[in-house]
């Protein structure tokens, strides 16, 4: 079997030979595309306020897309949520052009879009270097820093959505069961067979769909994967959500907040930590360790680290406005800066298992996190953290085991347990005072994450919570 090329990474320069070969591969891909009955592909890419933005190909321009790549302007580094655009220190204006190449390895077919294919996209300037704003390059270079170390992450994203009728703007229950009722499933059930059935043919593997808590809200969980898989993962399946709800004349939304008044949409992460073994072996770090909960020391120190810089990461896991709607006290959200096990409350749930199948179930799950994220973005920035608590050797505060929200303030703070930022301006202050992300996540990508904030809290500055929910609800 042919080799495949490896990406050009920072400092590199995408050569004449990687070019021929790229182009050669993707010659044959679209042949069998081309049988498959597919006519285009979408080459996306996620922006910094978490949209997935896309140029298409007929399958025939293919090979050119994956050797020269197809032109798309830097200027969507900083569009807002709601298409308009504000200017960075590295980043704005209509002038420039970057190149984006289809990832020939992670493309899939997308059964949800018969005749479609998709394909997350490297992005290059014109010169052949890596943009460096190509979130997706930084996820690839945090996770080769931490392999480097001897660690490899296995991760996936959690996603709820909230279903509506027809395609009005206003959100309507597209059904009227109790949360967690299987009267939900039984309303939607040809619905939820297509999500399903469709995930499977992209080639995701779904383990397990739920009715939510909130009012025509479901959720579906899928395997843990290498952190960039992962991410290509949460695009390829929001899409395919999306797709199949209009299929049935249905709307989904992903908005951290569908309604003021309700229950939001989370896009909780998680993530559990391996190490080779002598025999090469990969064996889990959140196991079989004789710190808090069976974790190793460095399965501590890794989620102290995340914990430690949890309002920062805030500013790339919860980035919309909408998102402090979501992340109030005893909504399930994680609004407190600490850790439990089993802790729906807590910010951070650690997850072991059942006995007996600990080795290989053990994780993290980070609540405080909804898919208005760019789901690359939030994986590095989080790594960045967890591989800076590795390097300190930091030490977990003792486990919580209630509803911090229900214990008296004095206590709160005697047990070190912080409210998580309540509002975007706060998370981006504690970001833009992060020196650790901002040095992992590169100058560039730091202040257009800054650039992008700050313009979203001004657009929406004096917004009610249903102008902010009622801007935000059909954008991610
Ligand atoms: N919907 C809740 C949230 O906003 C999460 C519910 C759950 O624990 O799955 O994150
Ligand atoms: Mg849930």
């Amino acid at each position: 079997m042919e080799q495949i090329p490896e990406p050009v990474t920072a400092g590199q320069v995408l050569d004449a030979h990687t070019r021929a070969r790229l182009g050669a591969r993707a010659s044959s891909t679209a042949r069998r595309l081309t049988g498959q009955g597919i006519v285009a592909v979408a080459l996306t890419w996620v922006d910094i306020s978490g949209i997935t933005r896309t140029k298409t190909v007929p399958v025939e321009r293919l090979e050119h897309a994956a050797k020269w790549g197809v032109g798309m302007s830097p200027v969507f580094d900083v569009f807002l949520l709601d298409d308009s655009i504000v200017s960075g220190r590295h980043i704005g204006g209509p002038v420039g052009d970057l190149r984006l190449h289809p990832d020939l390895d992670r493309l899939v077919p997308l059964a949800a879009l018969p005749g479609w294919a998709h394909a997350p996209a490297f992005r290059y300037a014109q010169d052949g270097t890596l943009h460096p704003l190509d979130t997706r390059a930084l996820l690839r270079r945090e996770t080769e820093r931490l392999a480097a170390g001897g660690w490899t992450v296995k991760t996936a994203f959690e996603i709820e959505w909230a279903v509506s009728k027809g395609d009005g703007a206003d959100f309507s229950p597209a059904c009227r069961g109790p949360a967690y009722g299987m009267t939900r499933v039984t309303e939607l059930a040809g619905y939820l067979r297509d999500v399903l059935t469709t995930l499977k043919e992209t080639g995701v593997t779904v383990v397990q769909l739920h009715p939510e808590y909130a009012a025509g809200q479901y959720e579906v969980s899928v395997a843990a994967e290498d952190p960039v898989g992962a991410a290509d993962t949460a695009v390829v399946v929001k899409e395919t959500i999306r797709a199949v709800s209009m299929a049935h004349g249905l709307a989904a939304s992903f908005s951290p907040k569908v309604e003021a008044d309700s229950v939001g949409n989370g896009a909780h992460v998680h993530l559990s930590l391996w190490r080779a073994n002598g025999d090469g072996r990969p064996v889990n770090a959140m196991a079989g360790g004789d710190g808090p909960c069976g974790m190793t020391a460095a399965a501590e120190a890794f989620t102290a680290g995340i914990l430690h810089r949890l309002p920062a990461l805030l500013a790339v896991g919860a980035p919309a406005v909408a998102s402090y709607l979501r992340l109030v006290p005893s909504h399930w959200a994680g609004a407190f800066a600490c850790w439990g096990l089993e802790n729906r409350e807590a910010a951070l749930r650690f997850v072991t298992g059942a006995d007996g199948e600990r080795p290989a179930a053990a994780n993290l799950e980070i609540k405080c996190l909804d898919a208005a994220a760019n789901p690359y973005l939030l994986l590095a920035a989080l790594l960045a953290a967890g591989r800076d608590g590795i390097g300190a050797e930091r030490r977990l505060p003792e486990p919580v085991g209630v509803d911090p929200a229900g214990l008296p303030e004095d206590e709160r703070a005697a047990r070190d347990i912080a409210p998580l930022p309540a509002s975007l301006a706060e998370s981006a202050a504690a970001f833009e005072a992060d020196t650790v992300l901002r040095e992992a996540l590169g100058e560039a990508v730091a202040d257009t994450v800054s650039a992008v904030r700050r313009g979203e809290i001004a657009l929406l500055d004096g917004a009610t919570p249903e102008q902010v929910t009622a801007l935000t609800r059909w954008r991610h």
